[in-house]
């Protein structure tokens, strides 16, 4: 039918679809290369303690600066990334990266100016966790850059570890036991047992940006207040620290610290940057 139509038109039921479509394949068939090109690059978004505003460390978030596309989010390209397989060397050149940011940190920032020593934050997605060779990369990228394991914190999100076997706990709880904190991203989105989180081998809960928009609006929403309250007495009753993404507004900040939740990260503070960024900060808290 299309074809009776004559010339070269197509009949195509969702011709956006379509589009992003060949985008997707576009990209994914780009990604290598990009790597060998280092068309990546990570911004750092600054972790704050609630309780006096200052830096406690950073989250690394990696972008794409596409030839054609200009600067894409991780949104449009670890996807690709985790389908391919190519998420794990990018995942280790952003370790090696962020391991290095944070040496540096540790090394130029005045000594107290942080309120203790730096930390760097890095997202590690299901396939990186299922590797076999996580353990050993991340100890030779720690123990080659001199960074103690315990400036590292990975990030696992709830949803990849919903229903885990022992077998992809181990490189975890190995890490762990060496000092590497473990953080449960986007907690609260990913319907796990809370019962379940002893059994992991996590030291920090970060609470997903939906529990904190409900205080964005006067009087906050009292059920996500009460929600959060609770799950700051579970999470300090089992020795995790509390996390929350995504403060927009001073108020936002203001309820959480007085739920009793220990770092913050969200536009509020700062958006994601370059790193200097959080030389910035960091000095602002000295003075
Ligand atoms: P995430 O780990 O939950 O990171 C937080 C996301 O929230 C970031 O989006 C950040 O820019 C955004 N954000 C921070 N503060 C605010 C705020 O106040 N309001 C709002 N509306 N958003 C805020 P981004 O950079 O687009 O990253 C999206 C996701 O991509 C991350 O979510 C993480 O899961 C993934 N990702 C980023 N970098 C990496 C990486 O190096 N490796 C892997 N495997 N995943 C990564
Ligand atoms: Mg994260
Ligand atoms: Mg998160
Ligand atoms: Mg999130």
């Amino acid at each position: 039918r299309a074809k009776a139509a004559g010339g070269n038109r197509y009949e195509v039921a969702d011709p956006e679809a379509d589009a992003r479509a060949i985008t997707r394949h576009g990209l994914t068939t780009a990604l290598p290369a990009a790597l060998e090109r280092g068309e990546f690059f990570i911004e750092y978004q600054p972790l704050v303690h609630l309780d006096d505003g200052t830096v406690h460390g950073a989250e690394a978030l990696v972008r794409w600066s596409h030839p054609q596309h200009g600067v894409l989010g991780p949104d449009r390209f670890i996807p690709l990334a985790e389908h391919t397989g190519l998420i794990v060397p990018l995942g280790r050149w952003v370790l090696e990266q962020s391991v290095r940011q944070a040496m540096f940190w540790q090394r130029q920032l005045p000594e107290g100016a942080l309120g203790g020593p730096l930390r760097i934050n890095v997202n590690l997605s299901p396939t990186q966790l299922h590797h076999p060779g996580l353990v050993a990369d991340t100890v030779e990228v720690l123990e080659r850059i001199g960074l103690p394991p315990g400036a590292l914190c990975l990030e696992v999100t709830e949803s990849a570890l919903i229903g885990a076997d022992e077998d992809l706990l181990k490189p975890l709880r190995q890490l762990a036991e060496m000092g590497v904190d473990i953080a449960l991203d986007d907690f609260g989105t990913g319907y796990s047992n809370l019962a379940n989180l002893r059994r992991l081998p996590v030291s920090v809960l970060k609470l997903d940006r939906s529990f904190t928009q409900g205080m964005q609006q006067h009087p906050a929403d009292p059920v996500d207040l009460k929600i959060v309250e609770g799950i700051v007495a579970l999470a300090h009753s089992l020795e995790l620290a509390v996390t929350v993404e995504g403060v927009e507004t001073g108020a936002q900040a203001e309820h959480l610290r007085r739920l009793g939740c220990d770092t913050a990260q969200g536009w509020y503070y700062a958006r994601p940057g370059p790193p200097e960024q959080l030389h910035m900060l960091s000095l602002a808290d000295a003075v």
